[in-house]
């Protein structure tokens, strides 16, 4: 298989320090592979009440301007519905997928009653109410059954061990710790975990490479990856850049968009980039030269096989 790596940004905000850092990652990692190595850019606007209008076209031009061009057209993920249609009726045809008619309140209700109060970052994990059927309320969405709704055979398959290729030896079982998660709300948007996993199929991907803040995610999209009969691609969550005051960095706390408006603007963003990837800050003069000085470091740091 062709080596092929993506930047999946979403189109909620311009690119800021924190997700130049995943994209110069993961262009790097494609071009440490060699000249046939492609590097994809898909614009994740699948969840349309998040996205504002235009800035997927500007992100792609932010990174234009850092020498980050794409190998192939970039993807639309509003333009594949058909593909996670798809998918949805694939697991809803081997019991993986059932509407769920539960609202936060109901879901909220039936932890309670089962003395499980808790959320994990504030997402609650699904008690399941709706496995065996709506009991005549309307369905609010689909979800994933991370256990097969008939006859499960392997009742330990929700526990997920992956290698990441940063952060070592991972696990997380998803029965426990997330429940059934949703893939389509009955309004329309699909879920980030469905269209992620066939969109990455589908482009042929196989080296993800993006932030630590969606390490978590992995599990699940592995769960789905199996239940579709997809390939499962290696994973490298790269460091988050914090906010001077030490939070995650947001709109909120001072992720102002980079200044990428002039060649020199654009080589100082990155060579943040790279240095926040431990990289060392590079003696070149323009973007072409230091994005291919840093190749030969990153194999170095990151093990990618030549
Ligand atoms: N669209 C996601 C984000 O911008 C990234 C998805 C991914 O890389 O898997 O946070």
């Amino acid at each position: 298989m062709t080596p092929t790596g993506r930047f999946a940004p979403s189109p909620t905000g311009p690119l800021h320090a924190g997700s130049l850092v995943a994209a110069l990652a993961s262009w790097l990692d494609v071009r440490a592979r060699g000249p046939q190595a492609r590097w994809l850019v898909r614009i994740e606007d699948a969840d349309t009440e998040r996205c504002l209008p235009g800035l997927g076209e500007h992100i792609l031009g932010q990174l234009a301007a850092c020498g980050l061009v794409p190998d192939d057209t970039p993807v639309w993920q509003t333009q594949r519905t058909a593909r996670y249609q798809a998918a949805l009726d694939a697991l809803i045809a081997t019991d993986r997928a059932y509407p769920c008619g539960c609202s936060r309140k109901d879901i909220d209700a039936a932890l309670a009653a089962r003395g499980m109060t808790h959320t994990r970052h504030g997402e609650r994990v699904y008690p399941g109410t709706c496995r065996h059927g709506l009991q005549g309320k309307p369905a609010r969405a689909w979800r994933f059954a991370v256990d097969p709704l008939a006859a499960p055979s392997d009742l330990s398959a929700h526990d997920v061990q992956w290698t990441d290729r940063r952060l070592g030896p991972q696990r997380q079982d998803v029965a426990a710790e997330v429940g059934d998660f949703v893939l389509r709300r009955a309004d329309g948007p699909w879920a980030y975990q469905l269209a992620v996993v066939v969109d990455d199929a589908d482009q042929g991907v196989t080296d993800v490479v993006r932030g630590e803040d969606l390490a978590d995610n992995t599990a699940r999209q592995i769960l789905l990856q199996r239940a579709l009969g997809l390939p499962t691609p290696s994973y490298l969550h790269t460091p988050l850049v914090l906010a001077p005051d030490g939070q995650k960095l947001s709109k909120q706390n001072g992720a102002t968009p980079l200044d990428l408006g002039t060649p020199a603007a654009a080589l100082e963003a990155l060579d943040r980039a790279a240095q926040a990837l431990g990289l060392p800050a590079t003696p070149a003069t323009t973007t072409a030269d230091a994005l291919a000085g840093w190749v030969g470091p990153w194999r170095h740091l990151y093990n990618s096989r030549p």
